[in-house]
């Protein structure tokens, strides 16, 4: 039975996970964030109301994410990285170093020994470090993000790409193939580049032995491995990793209920 609702708002993908009382995860949904919030989640939640079978005023609702002060059914709000924070803690129960990607932004926390925040920092500003980085390029290049990270993994060579500004990187990678650069080698490079970035980001607030990572961008394969490389450090990764948040808005439910 459902006891508690997460909803994580982000800038590119509203993500929602229903739990129960052991907090199991009842259902999820991820969806493309349109532009009207609020008509989109009276939608969403409309549809998993008639889909699950309960009514959403009877359940104790936790929002998060950049669009959690755009509606208006939460019973609390919380920020994105408590809710981060909350939600690496409870699949994996150690301290360490928390990486999240997301579509806009991206984040590093410090998690202490019984989950509280030590440390964090975050990058709201520039695309680069985030998933739109891959996203610009992808798009022009008409390759769905899905098999993006994929198609790095075809071959071990790759590009380096020097722009460090995603709309410029973009450019870069269109010139490098006009120039008859292999595709894969170049897309392994733009992998390369967002990665480094993110772990000099990491640097700044500390990589312990225990890495995780979370956000939408952590499904992309090449994005895993490269983490791993850059690091030296097998990361810690939860079987969705972009609803890590949601999951943890939805256990603050839990206890704040
Ligand atoms: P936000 O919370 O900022 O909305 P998310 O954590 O939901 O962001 O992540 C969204 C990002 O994840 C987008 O940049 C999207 O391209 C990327 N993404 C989502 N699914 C996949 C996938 N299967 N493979 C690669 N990237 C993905």
């Amino acid at each position: 039975m459902i006891k508690s609702i997460g909803i994580d708002l982000g800038s590119t993908a509203i993500k929602i996970v229903a739990i129960d009382e052991e907090r199991k995860i009842v259902f999820y949904k991820i969806e493309d964030t349109l532009p009207n919030t609020e008509v989109q989640i009276t939608k969403i939640m409309k549809n998993v109301e008639n889909e699950y079978g309960f009514s959403a005023s009877d359940i104790y609702i936790v929002t998060t994410g950049y669009g959690r002060n755009l509606v208006d059914i939460a019973d609390k709000k919380v920020t994105e990285i408590t809710c981060h924070v909350k939600g690496i803690f409870e699949y994996f129960k150690v301290p360490g170093t928390l990486i999240d990607i997301g579509g806009q932004d991206s984040k590093v926390a410090l998690i202490g020994d019984g989950g509280n925040l030590i440390d964090f920092i975050m990058n709201d500003k520039c695309a680069a470090g985030t998933g739109r980085f891959l996203e610009n390029t992808a798009w022009r290049l008409k390759i769905p993000i899905e098999k993006f990270g994929k198609m790095a993994l075809e071959t071990s060579e790759e590009v380096d790409i020097s722009s460090t500004c995603a709309v410029f990187a973009e450019s870069e990678v269109i010139s490098l193939l006009a120039k008859g650069e292999v595709l894969e080698k170049v897309v392994r490079g733009l992998h390369r580049a967002l990665v480094r970035r993110i772990v000099g980001m990491a640097h700044n607030v500390g990589i312990t032995s225990n890495l995780m990572l979370s956000g939408g961008v952590v499904k992309n394969l090449a994005i895993q491995k490269m983490i791993e490389e850059e690091t030296g450090t097998k990361p810690l990764i939860p079987e969705n990793p972009q609803i890590v948040g949601a999951y943890g808005a939805a256990i603050i439910g839990l206890e704040n209920h």
